[in-house]
């Protein structure tokens, strides 16, 4: 269990206050880089907001590596599995801020992250009376929003506590590895913000997954997680496409997937994901596709990062076709299967004997 003394608020001393307002009140640019790390971060009480199919699982393994977890999510459903247990959970997401050290937020939209941080009873209307030093959002957001949330977050907090020096932090950290990976403990973070910070939370990540991957600033670890998501999308329809038409020549899937796996195509989609069912075990083709990466998640995360290259005018004409072929997948009624489901339902691929 990670704790780190006493709590921040008694920590930070009276004498490093008061060397540090002179300049915080001389220039609005000193203002902002003042926000930093405190001395002995608490991590302690954490907050957790967005208990769905991923954070359920990240918020049990906070618990079962120790700490103080106060859990809090619109749907009364997804409380109870932690209320009936002896969690405490809240009515609101001020009142997680009232009563946590950190916040991790873990919701499906930009929207519903800006709602829970900014709405009315959001994490940020305490004003002055706010707690946490720490805020981690592992929403899978379009960077802009949360490059602007990270700023809104300092500059309201300096406003509502006139030139106190702990301004809370923000950091993104999305989260490759799906829900099995979540509930295995096994996630990948990536992380955007002020990597003192990321260091001072790496217990927290490591309760929830096996890797954490500094980015860079605000806004770095969605950057990443887009284009880590465009790059997987793009390897699924390439193998997809090749081993359905392999098929259509007359070489089985299994001979082909041999054929790439000890060749220049071998990848995480051929070696580890293969989409023909009955090729792999263990994975979402050998089970209808049913249990893996939603087509739906795939046409949003595609659809971020079409927005993300617009705002920087990048050109990406290969997103773009992939994002058409998930949202495809999507009408057509495969919302919930695996995104791997191309195989067999825009290819026409067939099982493997
Ligand atoms: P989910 O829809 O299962 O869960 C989201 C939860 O957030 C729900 O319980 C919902 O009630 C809650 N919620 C929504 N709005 C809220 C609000 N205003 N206040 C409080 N709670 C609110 O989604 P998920 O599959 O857990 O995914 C969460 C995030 O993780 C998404 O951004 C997704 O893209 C990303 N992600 C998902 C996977 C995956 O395999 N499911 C993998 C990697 C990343």
């Amino acid at each position: 269990m990670a704790s780190f003394g006493f709590r921040r608020h008694v920590i930070v001393s009276r004498s490093l206050r008061l060397l540090t307002l002179p300049l915080l009140q001389s220039s609005t640019t000193r203002r902002f880089s003042s926000t930093a790390v405190p001395a002995q971060p608490q991590l302690e009480s954490v907050g957790f907001i967005g208990l769905g199919n991923m954070g359920f699982h990240m918020a049990s393994n906070l618990i079962n590596a120790g700490y103080k977890v106060t859990t809090y999510d619109i749907n009364s459903a997804a409380m109870k599995k932690f209320s009936d247990k002896g969690i405490c959970t809240k009515e609101t997401a001020g009142e997680i801020a009232e009563s946590s050290d950190v916040v991790i937020t873990m919701l499906p939209s930009s929207s519903n992250v800006l709602d829970v941080y900014t709405g009315q009873d959001g994490l940020l209307s305490s004003g002055s009376h706010l707690r946490p030093w720490l805020f981690i959002d592992s929403s899978t957001i379009d960077p802009q929003t949360s490059r602007v949330l990270s700023n809104k977050i300092s500059k309201y907090l300096l406003k509502e506590k006139k030139g106190y020096v702990e301004n809370p932090i923000m950091l993104d950290a999305p989260v490759s590895g799906g829900v099995l990976a979540a509930e295995a403990g096994t996630l990948t973070f990536m992380v955007g913000g002020m990597e003192e910070a990321c260091i001072a939370a790496k217990p927290l990540f490591s309760s929830m997954g096996k890797n954490t991957i500094y980015c860079g600033g605000n806004g770095n670890g969605v950057a990443a997680k887009l284009c880590n998501n465009l790059a997987m999308a793009v390897s699924m329809l390439g193998i997809s496409e090749a081993l359905a038409l392999g098929q259509n020549l007359g070489i089985p899937a299994s001979t082909l997937t041999k054929v790439f796996n000890s060749s220049s195509a071998r990848c995480w989609s051929s070696d580890s994901y293969n989409p023909v069912p009955g090729v792999m075990e263990g994975v979402p083709s050998a089970r209808n596709y049913d249990g893996g990466f939603t087509s739906k998640l795939m046409a949003k995360d595609l659809s971020l990062a079409m927005s993300a290259a617009a705002e920087v005018g990048f050109k990406c004409p290969i997103t773009s076709e992939a994002h058409s072929i998930y949202r495809k997948m999507c009408e057509e009624g495969f919302v919930l299967k695996d995104f791997s489901c191309v195989f067999r339902h825009y290819y026409s691929g067939k099982d493997e004997d």
